[in-house]
């Protein structure tokens, strides 16, 4: 009986002086306060599937060729993205009218010509300091050995739209005073297709300091649904955003609750899934060094790197709902008091 006592008496001080973990997320949890409500949904608004279906249909054209990696359609549609962001006077991170961060050709050792990223940015206000990267890769497959064009409207053409509607966003609740906090940087990569080179190139040569960057919330392909989907199509698959920031996790989750109830996937989050997904787009670059990231990703469909990734096989109204979730939870993050903390820095779970 004593020895019991003690035991017990052992067994609540030792659950005092630590929380047990589901505590510990809890406090996360509660920690997050929502910004911004009706500004979210006023701005998240603005981003509409009748323009992100005309993007698309452009920027997934048989004149840009596929995209592929340094070759003439992929130009054009680097240019595409930078006249865009030049007419919306969205500007550019270096100023002034080079929106291209240029990858020489001797970074590639497998006859790839020179490429670039491009980027464009809103500047934050009390915190612009502090980045937050949104980013979706530009090129895709070029012309297959039949002459057919893989157009790559998922592929992704759909992240690159998202990206042209949030910015727009952004800038608009910016021009009305309700700019973000942090600093927004959209980066669209190039030579994704070919092993993640764009992001590899970007994050051994950041524009901004990589201890300055939040996150990195990346898109490749989101207009689709997968077959395990079919009846119940309001889902999009996350990846990684919990690996290294819970607190990330759990900000995505509370502002798909308040605003959308879109069912956040997370099977290919698993460490042990084959598909191994966490590693095989531009985000895990930002993750080996260290940046919080969320993947965003509609799994793979019959289309799948084929010619038959056309824009008419989007659903346009779908894109348009994960475009808006992207974007409040990008408003959140850059507008909350504190800046996002890696699980390494998080005090709750300590
Ligand atoms: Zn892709």
């Amino acid at each position: 009986m004593k020895s019991f006592l003690i035991l017990s008496l052992f067994i609540l001080i030792g659950t005092c002086s630590t929380p047990k973990y589901t505590t510990k997320i809890q406090n996360i949890k509660d920690s997050i306060t929502l910004k911004d409500s009706l500004l979210v949904i006023k701005y998240a608004n603005t981003i509409t599937s009748q323009e992100l279906k005309i993007h698309l249909y452009e920027f997934a054209s048989e004149e840009f060729e596929g995209r592929k990696v340094g070759e003439p359609g992929q130009k054009l549609a680097s240019n595409f993205l930078k006249s865009y962001y030049q007419n919306e006077n969205i500007k550019s991170p270096f100023g002034g009218v080079n929106y291209y961060q240029e990858i020489p050709q001797s970074f590639f050792s497998n006859g790839i010509k020179s490429t670039e990223n491009v980027l464009a940015y809103i500047e934050g206000s009390d915190k612009k300091n502090e980045i937050i990267i949104i980013s979706a890769h530009l090129d895709h497959l070029g012309i297959n050995n039949k002459g057919e064009i893989n157009r790559g409207a998922d592929d992704d053409g759909s992240g690159t739209v998202a990206l042209m509607e949030m910015a727009q966003a952004f800038k608009k609740a910016k021009e009305n005073g309700h700019g973000p906090r942090r600093s927004i940087l959209f980066l669209h990569l190039t030579a994704e297709e070919t092993g993640k080179q764009g992001s590899d190139f970007y994050t051994r040569h950041p524009v901004f300091p990589l201890k300055n960057t939040v996150c990195n919330l990346n898109i490749d392909m989101i207009g689709r649904v997968d077959d395990a989907h079919k009846n119940n199509k309001d889902y999009i698959y996350l990846i990684g955003s919990d690996r290294l920031s819970k607190e990330l996790h759990y900000v995505s989750e509370k502002v798909n609750n308040a605003y959308f109830n879109i069912n956040l996937d997370y099977k290919f989050n698993s460490e042990n899934d084959s598909n191994r997904y966490y590693t095989r787009s531009d985000h895990y670059n930002f993750a080996l060094k260290g940046v919080p990231v969320i993947f965003y990703f509609n799994g793979e469909h019959n289309d799948y790197h084929k010619p038959s990734d056309t824009p008419d096989k989007i659903d346009y109204p779908l894109l348009e709902k994960r475009t808006k979730l992207i974007f409040a939870t990008t408003w959140q993050i850059a507008n909350q008091e504190k800046r996002l903390v890696s699980d390494a820095d998080n005090e709750f779970l300590k």
